[in-house]
């Protein structure tokens, strides 16, 4: 989880090379966890466009189809999604699977009506939920990575990204974007471009479903070389220098407005509040971690600088 690693060294440490997980204390829950939501609304969409790939039936004509005549044929087919129940629903009881299904179609029929309305794009679907894993640069490792969905129109490749929480202001994504906290506007066009054929012109979007109506942001990724930004990412991984870097250890570094602790479940793990934790691993990371450092000052100065 390369993103976690972007964030803060010491949580990709705890989540993802030793996986310590945080205990959730049970409850019982009127709907299902936001992780659960998203794989659902990513199989649906899934089995709603996968059919159509490299047959000529853009995005669009299958919206206008699905959505023909009151949404007959969509809801037809979230009737039979259910049917085979997906895990995520298959848990819930019998009136809360019903409520789940109705917002799933709720969810896609705003969806739909965005492109239909040319608000946001449906060209011809190449790909669903793309698997690859490609080389790190440098390094014995791989990267994988999951293309929710990529269009065609005139040899130009759109890749997809489908959110389903609410939208950001485009400029906030372009700073999370930079500073690696959102990273597949970076790397999957780079996966893509190692497809055979590659490099392949593309731009890449998000797609905020939970957003009322859904929204697609398209972010400029023209500016991030990969390599570059890999790199210091990889000195971390091949040193295993797997510091905390918490808000006030970068405040120190003069990085202001970057909160790579929030929603974080090591707090209690990392020491960041014990005292003089802060100043200690400002100045570790001051000797060890100077690349990356230097990476998000870079990305603070740049936004300074067009302020
Ligand atoms: S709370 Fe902050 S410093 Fe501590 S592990 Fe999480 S992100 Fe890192």
């Amino acid at each position: 989880d390369l993103e976690s690693l972007c964030r803060c060294p010491y949580r990709f440490y705890a989540n993802c090379h030793v996986q310590w997980h945080a205990l959730q204390p049970l409850g019982s829950a009127d709907q299902m966890s936001g992780l659960d939501w998203g794989s659902l609304v990513h199989e649906f969409l899934e089995l709603l466009i996968r059919p159509t790939l490299d047959q000529q039936v853009s995005v669009e004509d299958t919206a206008r189809t699905l959505l023909d005549s009151d949404a007959r044929r969509l809801k037809e087919a979230a009737g039979e999604f259910a049917r085979d129940l997906p895990r995520t629903l298959s848990v819930l009881p019998e009136l809360f699977q019903k409520v789940a299904v109705g917002k799933l179609v709720k969810t896609v029929t705003d969806y739909f009506h965005q492109i239909l309305a040319e608000i946001c794009q449906g060209n011809f679907p190449v790909a669903v939920e793309l698997k690859r894993k490609v080389s790190f640069p440098g390094l014995d490792l791989l990267i994988s990575g999951q293309i929710d969905r990529i269009d065609e129109q005139n040899g130009v490749y759109y890749i997809y990204d489908y959110k389903s929480g609410g939208s950001l202001f485009p400029a906030q994504l372009q700073k999370e974007m930079l500073l690696g906290y959102r990273i597949q506007p970076i790397l999957y066009p780079w996966i893509f471009d190692q497809e055979p054929g590659g490099p392949h012109p593309s731009t890449f979007s998000f797609i905020f479903l939970g957003a009322s109506p859904p929204v697609e942001t398209t972010l400029d990724h023209s500016s991030v070389e990969v390599n570059r930004f890999l790199k210091p990412l990889g000195e971390i991984l091949q040193e295993g220098l797997y510091l905390p870097l918490s808000r006030e250890t970068l405040e120190l570094h003069q990085v202001q407005e970057v909160n790579p602790c929030q929603f974080c479940d090591y707090i209690s793990l990392c020491r960041r509040f014990d005292p003089g934790a802060p100043g200690r691993y400002f100045k570790f990371s001051q000797e060890r971690l100077s690349s990356r450092i230097d990476a998000i000052q870079s990305v603070t100065r740049k936004e300074g600088a067009e302020a």
